[in-house]
């Protein structure tokens, strides 16, 4: 293959974080060796503008590094600013009393970055946009995709289509792509969060500057995090109401959907002063989210490995370790190492790169399995910071802390501390077989879902 071949397309479904990393990163992987195959990639997404409205999201030292390790690391610190060494401290409810602080390494270049959502995409876009990575389009609804032997047909909801080498499925806990090869939809959780962000400033006192802090209580947590160099805080605030509660009957995944804050000060009732005084500041009407995730699924690679889902639109998890989109950065990574190392014309003997759905493969065989534990994860520290896990239930306030305690202390430790690159070398050297799924089983017969296109029940 020389490097005047004909380019090797990839459209990207969905121009969200995970989208507009991805981009960043098959960029920079495919084309920092001269001899690889030229790449073209195109990120499609359904809206009219690359942006999100409010909140904000934490990126764990795992995510961070990727960043960095693309070069814009430096970037990424500017608007999260700096921390002190605290990832979260979690309270009592009811007088704020300290239940468990775990500390981190803010020392370093690479460290925790939270953010506010519309600074990280703005930053995702303008680092595609400088480094020409892709071309970015906007109100491009991607709606299914066909299967053309070499190449795959993407579909527009508009009536257009284009033909591509690749279709990475990055669109979201919605995800249209996933639509097509699996029947199976988004959990809701039997929880709400409420919404908002408060600028510091407006909050009568407020003496905890620069980290997360959690109240706890039974079935309700409430949860802040500063964001934009600790300008403004970032407020979630879950309850759990019953997957048949009435509360819940008209709630979306949504900015769209709002309450009046009396529900706040209704379901935070009996909380301590600084909670108080963070629903005062909040404004009249905040965001009342459902909160859902998706079962996991044991199979991201379909059409012979032309079409790959990413991010929440392969595993889409609740929101309580704050990894989902750290989680997305790590799919980019190392879907961008498989496709560079696929692409090169001098490529390793390694039996993964003898094909595009062995390069899949050895994709979904590396990330498959972490992103699984961290969607479980998820939802057992749900549990725990709601009192409610199965070993919590009868337990009395006081012991059920000691519990969050016992088990918040190292529970981030194995998110953060990962060596992706060295996980990639070791799936890669092992020579996992590309039919086989992360348990060794055949991926069709594990998933039940078919590489045709054609959708049946997911188990
Ligand atoms: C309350 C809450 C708090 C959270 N907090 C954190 C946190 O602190 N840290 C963290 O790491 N994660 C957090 N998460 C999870 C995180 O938001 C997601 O995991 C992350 O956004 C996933 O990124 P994504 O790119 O896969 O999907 P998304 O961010 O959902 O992006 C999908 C994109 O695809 C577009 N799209 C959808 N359908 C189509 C289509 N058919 N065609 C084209 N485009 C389409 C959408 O418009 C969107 O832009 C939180 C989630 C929630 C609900």
């Amino acid at each position: 293959m020389s490097t005047n071949a004909r380019p090797f397309r990839i459209a990207v479904a969905g121009g969200g974080i995970g989208g507009l990393f991805t981009a960043i990163s098959l960029h920079h992987h495919c084309t920092s060796n001269p001899t690889t195959r030229p790449i073209e990639i195109s990120v499609y997404e359904q809206a009219s503008q690359y942006k999100e409205i409010g909140a904000g999201v934490g990126l764990g030292i795992n995510a961070a590094r990727l960043v960095h390790k693309l070069g814009f690391g430096d970037q990424l610190n500017a608007i999260a600013g700096h921390r002190t060494g605290v990832w979260i401290s979690f309270r009592r409810f009811d007088n704020s009393e300290e239940v468990v602080t775990v500390p981190v390494n803010d020392d370093t270049k690479v460290r925790q970055a939270p953010c506010a959502r519309t600074d990280l995409l703005d930053l995702l876009k303008s680092v595609v946009e400088e480094r020409g990575a892709a071309k970015l389009y906007t109100k491009k609804a991607v709606s299914g995709v066909e299967d053309q032997g070499e190449t795959v047909k993407v579909r527009f909801a508009d009536g257009t289509d284009t033909e591509v080498e690749m279709l990475v499925g990055c669109d979201g806990i919605h995800s249209t792509v996933r639509g097509q090869f699996v029947v199976d939809r988004p959990i809701f959780s039997g929880q709400i969060a409420y919404r908002g962000l408060v600028p510091i400033k407006d909050i009568k006192e407020w003496p905890f500057p620069s980290y997360s802090v959690c109240w706890v209580a039974k079935h309700r947590h409430y949860l802040v995090f500063p964001i934009r160099r600790n300008e403004t805080l970032n407020i979630v605030a879950f309850v759990t109401k019953g997957k048949d509660s009435p509360d819940v009957k008209d709630v979306k995944e949504s900015w769209a959907s709002v309450c009046d804050k009396a529900d706040v000060e209704k379901d935070f009732e009996g909380f301590d002063g600084h909670v108080r005084s963070l629903i005062d500041a909040m404004p009249q009407n905040p965001s009342k989210w459902s909160i859902n995730d998706r079962e996991p699924l044991d199979r991201w690679h379909y059409m012979g490995g032309k079409v790959v889902l990413l991010g929440d639109a392969a595993h889409a998890m609740l929101p309580h370790l704050g990894a989902g989109a750290g989680q997305s950065l790590e799919d980019g990574w190392v879907l961008g190492k498989a496709l560079g190392d696929y692409l090169k014309t001098d490529k390793s003997s390694s039996c993964h790169f003898q094909s595009l759905e062995s390069t899949a493969a050895l994709y979904q065989a590396v990330r498959l399995p972490r992103a699984q534990k961290t969607q479980a994860t998820s939802r057992a520290a749900g549990d725990t910071y709601e009192m409610q896990a199965p070993d919590m239930i009868d337990r009395s306030f006081e012991d059920c802390c000691d519990l969050i305690a016992e088990r918040t202390r190292e529970r981030m430790k194995w998110v953060w501390e990962e060596d992706l690159d060295a996980a990639y070398e070791k799936v890669r050297d092992e020579g996992v077989q590309a039919e086989q799924g992360p348990n060794g089983q055949k991926g069709e017969e594990k998933a039940q879902v078919m590489t045709n296109g054609t959708a049946v029940q997911a188990p």
